[in-house]
This record gives C-alpha cells, structure tokens and sequence, in this order.
C-alpha cells in the first residue's frame, strides 16, 4: 500500500510541475483568429513626419515619469497625456501592442514566452510596403525581434554597457530609416530587482530619460517625430501583469512634426499608437489594428482628418467581428470539454474514495484523529503560503515577469516540504508498532492529496483547453498556476515521507539491533528517571 502511494504522490507531483510549467506558453496563441483575415487597409492621408521615433520605455509607470528633465521637456513643446495598457499587462504582449493596434487578448501573444513569428499585420509592414525602413534597437530581450524579426530592415540588440546609446546613435544617423522603435530595458529590470517604489527604479528612470535626452539632439523636431510611451507599470513590491492602475496607466508623451502642440488629449489606450504613427508616416494603418488615430493631435485639415475617422470605424468594426466570431465559436467547444472534464474527475474521485475505504478494510491505512488534524489542513497551510510569498495582491501581477518567479516559487517549496515531514514525523511519534506507524502514514498521505487535489482538478476542468480565445481575469490567472505549484510541493513532501517511513519500517523489521537499541535506550532513560526520584 504504501509503494503505491508512493507512486501515485509522485505521479501526482509531476503531473502537477507539468501543468505549472505549461500554463504560461499555452495561454499563447499559435495561430490567432485574426491573422487568418486578409488586412483592412485603407487609402493613406499625406505624410506628416520624415520619421517617427518610437521609445517605449519597459516598466515605466506613470507617476514616474514626471519630474524627468527630457520627457517634461517633450511634454512641454506637445502632447502630455496618460495611456492605458492592456491585460495582460506584460511586456511582450504589449510591444506587440504598440507596434500592431492589436491587444494580447486578440492578438493571442500573452506573455513573454511567445517566441515564434506572428502573421499579424504590423506598422513594420505597412512601412515596408510603402517602400520605406523601419529599424529596432532593445537591450534587455529581442522581443519584438522574435515576433516581427523579418519585418524589420535592420535589428540592433546589445546588452553590454553603452550598446543601447550606441545602436541609437547609428539607427538615428542613418537617413534612410524611417520608423525607429526603440525598447531600453533598464527601468523595468530595476522594477523586479527592487520594486517600483524604490531608489534603484528612480534612478534607472532618470537614467534612461538622461540618455533620451542625448540622442534626441540627432533629431531635428521640425521635421522629425517623437512618441514617448511604456508598455506596463510596476508595482510598489515591482511585477506587473494584472489590472492594477499602476501597472495599466503609462505616460504617452508626443512631439514634433505633425503633431499639434495645443491639442488635449482625452483618453488614449496602447492600441491608438500604432495608426498614429501610421498617420503620421502617411500609410495605412495596420489591418489588423482594433485602435483609432489619434486624430485630435495631428496637423491635418478637416477633410484628412474627416478620411482618418472613416477608415478607423470600417476598420475597427470588421476586426472587432471577426475577433467576436472567434470567441463564440471557441466558446462552444470550450463548454463540451469542461463537461468532459468534469465528469471524468467525478469518476476519479469515487474511485479514489472507494480505493480509500477498501484499504482501511484490509488494515493498510489507519485513519484517526491525530492524522485528520495534519493531513487536512497541510495543504491549504501550503497554498497561503505560497501566496505569501509571492507577497502581493491575489493578482496577475504577483507572478513576475522575467522568470524569477521559479526560484521564489522553488525556495518556498523546499521549506513547505520540511514543514510537511516535520508535521508527519510528529504525528507519527510514538507509534511503537510499526505496521500501524506504516499505515497511519499512508492515512496522512491518502487525506492530504485527496484534499489538495480537488480544488487544482477543478481549476484545470473548468479552464478549459487550449487555445485560450479567452483570458482568465488577473485573480483567475494567478489561482491556477498557484494551485498547480502547492498541489506539486505537497506530492513532493508526500513522496519523500512516504519514502522515509519505507525505509524505516524496513530497516527496524529486518534490523534487530535498532530495536535493541532503542530498547536499551528507553530503558537508560527509565533508570535515570528512578534515579533522580530517589
Ligand atoms: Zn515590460
């Protein structure tokens, strides 16, 4: 009984790893909806700008933006208004944002995971088709690079001290370019290295800001653009990912050429940059784009604006259904599965129950009060735990971005597996009879995973199946993987017990100078004991 306990716990733990490890790459989206569709492209307005100058600064929020010499500058001579992000709100999903008009829920590109090229129609592509370059420079991760590598002319990526100002410098003296996207990294590693309100963030923010400023004095604003945006915040304890607002709310400072420097800008979301620039480098905008033109900050006359306008609605409502199309179809298939999945625990769980009740029959478990009070709340002691460590909102955004949630995740579960063999020895202190001490174990064992396993096995029937059309919202998403890891950590711990109490049983049944020695042990404790009451 307790081999096989041992195999299942061990079964059960690495099912649930898998599931923890595969949740983020399958909430991409290989082949979105979207791309299937040819491109909706209208006739372009006037070209307005020589070249526009994208700087996306990963991981600057909002409030941190103020207060910099360049961008209040920027601000100053144009345009100073607040962009939202979009969920899920991690970096490469949102680069892919920002260059495409398409948000991660349609365009499938979830997390930073998403490494293959996508067939989505891109400012890179309208560039090109238009007979003109468009150039990127990234220091931290080639992540546009990865979706839209071929759409680019030239792809400049270094992280070496200085390779971000030194990538500008050529990208910006070389004529020929006239889309320039340039992503510095160094804000948001600060953000998950020491949390969004911290010295380090400030001074990472002030850094990348004093560099802009220095490549700017490449640019001529009189005939040159310049977009100033971020693709997420940070939190205070650093991480993003959900839909708290200092993570979705992020600076989009414009000026230069063709833009309107009396304009206001009311509300502004990530997925009206791209058509923007498009306006502005007078090409169609993207035909996969589901954002508008920013038509109130741009110099043209009535009628182009009037154009502009047109051509967003037909563009907007025909993406829009086809994305909706999409949805319901997938909507469908995703309520057959859940059934499905649904009635396949159900007959996991009587036959767990039934396998349960016929070994305490046979006298291979012993279940009684001392074991219900361990095993029962083991793993829901695990889970917040977890969660603790994590050490945020239930949200998205307590899942960290750039991998370092495995090690936190990792750290946590070594003390959780101590915790749990520590509990179960206790437990099983005292029990001289060793085929009892065996099946008390696999009691603590059989309880605790059919506990842990229930709320997990729900998560993952009711998630459905990839492809995710639709997203979890940000408490969801970050329930399930937690689920996976705690139900993973408990298996582990049960595993490793299991094992132990094997061994044991072994060696003092089949070794009887353990059993000598304990008793000698036992009985020199007697004899001091009589000693000092004498
Ligand atoms: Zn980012």
């Amino acid at each position: 009984m307790a081999l096989v306990l041992t195999v299942v716990a061990g079964a059960v733990a690495l099912l649930a790893w898998g599931a923890a490890r595969a949740y983020l790459p399958e909430l991409n989206i290989r082949k979105p909806a979207i791309a299937e569709y040819e491109p909706v492209l209208a006739t372009p307005t006037p070209r307005i700008s020589r070249r526009v100058v994208l700087v996306i600064i990963d991981g600057l929020r909002l409030q941190d933006s103020f207060g910099r010499e360049t961008l209040d500058r920027l601000r100053r001579t144009g345009i100073d208004a607040i962009a939202t992000s979009h969920y899920p709100s991690i970096s490469r999903p949102n680069h892919a944002t920002i260059v495409t008009g398409v948000p991660p829920l349609v365009s499938g590109i979830r997390n930073n995971t998403y490494r293959s090229p996508v067939a989505i129609d891109s400012l890179m592509d309208r560039v090109r088709a238009a007979g003109l370059h468009a150039t990127y420079v990234a220091d931290d991760s080639p992540s546009l690079g990865y979706l839209f590598g071929d759409d680019f002319s030239s792809l400049y990526y270094g992280r070496w001290p200085g390779a971000f100002e030194k990538s500008t410098q050529l990208a910006m003296a070389d004529p020929t370019n006239s889309l320039l996207v340039l992503i510095p990294g160094k804000v948001d590693i600060a953000g998950h290295e020491h949390g969004g309100d911290s010295d380090e963030y400030r001074q990472a923010a002030h850094d990348v800001d004093a560099q802009l400023g220095k490549s700017l004095r490449l640019l001529d604003l009189q005939a040159d653009t310049i977009i100033v945006t971020a693709d997420h915040g940070h939190t205070d304890a650093g991480g993003h990912g959900g839909e708290e607002d200092v993570v979705l709310q992020v600076p989009l400072i414009m000026a230069g050429a063709g833009i309107r420097s009396d304009a206001l800008l009311g509300s502004a979301e990530l997925i009206d940059i791209a058509p923007t620039v498009a306006a502005l480098l007078g090409v169609p905008a993207p035909g996969h784009a589901l954002g508008r033109t920013l038509t109130e900050v741009l110099e043209l006359p009535p009628q182009q604006i009037r154009a502009l306008q047109a051509a967003d609605r037909v563009r907007i409502r025909t993406n829009a259904e086809r994305y909706e199309e999409s949805l319901r179809a997938r909507r469908v298939e995703t309520t057959k599965e859940t059934r499905a999945r649904l009635i396949l625990l159900a007959g996991l769980l009587v036959l767990g129950l039934a396998a349960l009740a016929l070994s305490r029959r046979a006298g291979a478990l012993h279940i009684d009060w001392r074991v219900l009070v361990i095993a029962v709340p083991a793993y829901p002691l695990c889970y917040y735990g977890l969660l603790d460590v994590l050490g945020q909102s239930l949200s998205f955004s307590a899942l960290q971005d750039r991998g370092s949630e495995m090690s936190s995740l990792s750290r946590f579960g070594l003390v959780a597996t101590g915790v749990q063999l520590l509990a179960g020895w206790l437990a099983l202190r005292g029990r001289i009879v060793l085929r009892d001490r065996l099946a008390s174990a696999n009691a603590l064992v059989a309880t605790g995973l059919l506990v842990a396993w229930i709320p997990a096995a729900l998560l993952w029937a009711s998630f459905g199946t990839a492809p995710h059309v639709e997203m979890p919202s940000s408490r969801v998403a970050l329930l399930i993987p937690a689920n996976y890891v705690a139900v993973a950590t408990y298996a582990i711990g049960s595993t490793i017990f299991l094992t132990l109490e094997i061994v044991v049983f072994f060696a003092r049944a089949v070794d009887p100078r353990i059993r000598l020695r304990r008793l000698e042990r036992a009985a020199a404790k007697e004899r001091r004991r009589l000693e000092k009451g004498e």
